[in-house]
């Protein structure tokens, strides 16, 4: 017997005896999945099965010590940050945090300047000395005006205008994505503001914090009751046949789903490359962006997003691609045309919920999936009500 099928037959022995199968099978442990786990465990008592084709759970937000000992993020730099108090509240039944407010530095025309654009950005740039007041009046006249917000370009030049476009988003853009800001909604810029004060937070948000030991530990508290099972190492296709279950979870990308029926959906890849350095400090800030030089777009370091102390440092560089694990849906007009053919289809499954970044192919932080997932759990709580009624 292979280690899949003596798993899943510990799995189903463990499901709540006397009844055979479990109630819900969800697809994928990162927050989408390991969100409605939780909650229909907790408060409905459901018997779930959470399957990860990953070996980990976690997600995307997953993290572990590495070989010399620091705390990493596998697949890049997650910072928590939200402005909703409910749905900070609700993680931390799960996980104590450590505040931390991330700052990113941009190195451009040979300098590190704060980004986002702010105060300090433009007087360290150009040499100058001017208020907010003056450098509102400068954005305002290098600003192209704009009938209409179309695009990321867009966004950008008709805020601060096409040298600071060019400086710090347009080669940025073009490598994270493969195209051209002009090519893309104006979401995607639009997550980034500009300043006229000194702030040089990179989130604004109301709460910004890590959890104190980290995303896995929170992750494992979460999964931590006796309805829940871990199934890892497993596609949900090899056991979603053998398997009893009733209602399905599903947070993979939409369109493997329906086995890209109308056509691949474009997700933007990342190659991760993480270095352990034989310092205590690698660089001033959580992350530095590289928007004009290099293969990678940033650079980020651990330490300094963690809170660990530790005699050295790591750090990862990110390599955007084409190929390899689905990780940004991108957002333009003819993705999201071919996305609503896939949500049709979702919408007319029975018996499947459709939840996350992948599967709702929408380019959400941390918090929305968290959002998401629970706005799902009232949905699924209202229908068990209504089944219980009859
Ligand atoms: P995922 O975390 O992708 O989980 C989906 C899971 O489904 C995966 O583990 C996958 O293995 C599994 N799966 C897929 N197909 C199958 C299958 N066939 N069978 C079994 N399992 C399957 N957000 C922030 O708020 N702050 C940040 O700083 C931040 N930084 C980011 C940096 C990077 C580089 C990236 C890529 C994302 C970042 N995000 C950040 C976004 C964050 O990662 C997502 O919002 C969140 O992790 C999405 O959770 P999810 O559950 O929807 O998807
Ligand atoms: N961006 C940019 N230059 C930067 C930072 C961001 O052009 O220095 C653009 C780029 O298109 C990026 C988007 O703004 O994909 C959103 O940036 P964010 O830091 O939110 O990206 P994420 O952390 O989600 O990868």
């Amino acid at each position: 017997m292979d280690k899949i099928s003596q798993d899943l037959e510990r799995a189903a022995a463990a499901a709540v005896p006397g009844r055979a199968g479990f109630d819900y099978l969800i697809v994928g442990a990162g927050f989408a999945g390991s969100v409605l786990a939780e909650r229909l465990a907790n408060v409905l008592g459901k018997r779930v099965l959470i399957v990860d084709k990953r070996p980990h759970i976690g997600g995307n937000a997953y993290d572990r010590y590495d070989d010399a000992g620091v705390l990493v993020h596998p697949y890049g730099p997650h910072i928590f940050h939200t402005n909703s108090e409910d749905i900070f509240d609700y993680l931390s039944q799960f996980t104590q945090w450590r505040q931390y407010q991330h700052r990113v530095l941009a190195s451009v025309d040979g300098q590190l300047v704060p980004m986002p654009i702010n105060l300090d950005t433009i007087n360290k740039l150009y040499g100058l000395n001017l208020t907010s007041f003056e450098v509102e009046k400068f954005f305002e006249s290098v600003a192209e005006k704009k009938e209409e917000i179309k695009t990321s370009e867009d966004v950008v030049v008709s805020k601060v205008g096409r040298e600071l476009y060019n400086k710090f988003f347009r080669g940025y853009t073009r490598k994270q994505w493969g195209l051209d800001p002009s090519e893309l909604d104006a979401s995607v810029t639009a997550r980034v503001p500009t300043r006229t004060n000194r702030d040089d937070r990179y989130f604004a948000d109301k709460f910004q914090a890590m959890p104190l030991q980290g995303y896995t530990r929170m992750f494992e508290r979460m999964l931590a009751h006796p309805n829940i099972k871990v199934l890892l190492n497993c596609d949900y296709r090899d056991i979603v046949d053998v398997v009893p279950w009733k209602h399905m979870v599903y947070s993979g990308p939409v369109d493997a789903f329906f086995d890209y029926k109308y056509g691949k959906l474009p997700y933007r890849s990342l190659r991760f490359e993480h270095v352990n350095v034989p310092k205590e400090q690698f660089q001033q800030v959580g992350t530095v962006n590289y928007p004009n030089d290099y293969g990678y777009t940033r650079i980020s370091e651990f330490k300094h997003i963690t809170g660990q102390e530790h005699p050295t440092t790591s750090v990862v560089y990110e390599y955007p691609c084409a190929e390899g694990d689905p990780y940004y849906p991108v957002p333009r007009p003819e993705n999201a045309e071919l996305y609503r053919r896939y949500e049709a289809e979702a919408d007319a499954t029975p018996n499947v919920t459709f939840v996350g970044r992948l599967a709702t192919y929408r380019y959400y932080n941390m918090d929305q999936v968290v959002g998401q997932a629970l706005a799902a759990f009232k949905r699924l709580q209202a229908a068990h009500a209504a089944a219980e009624r009859t």
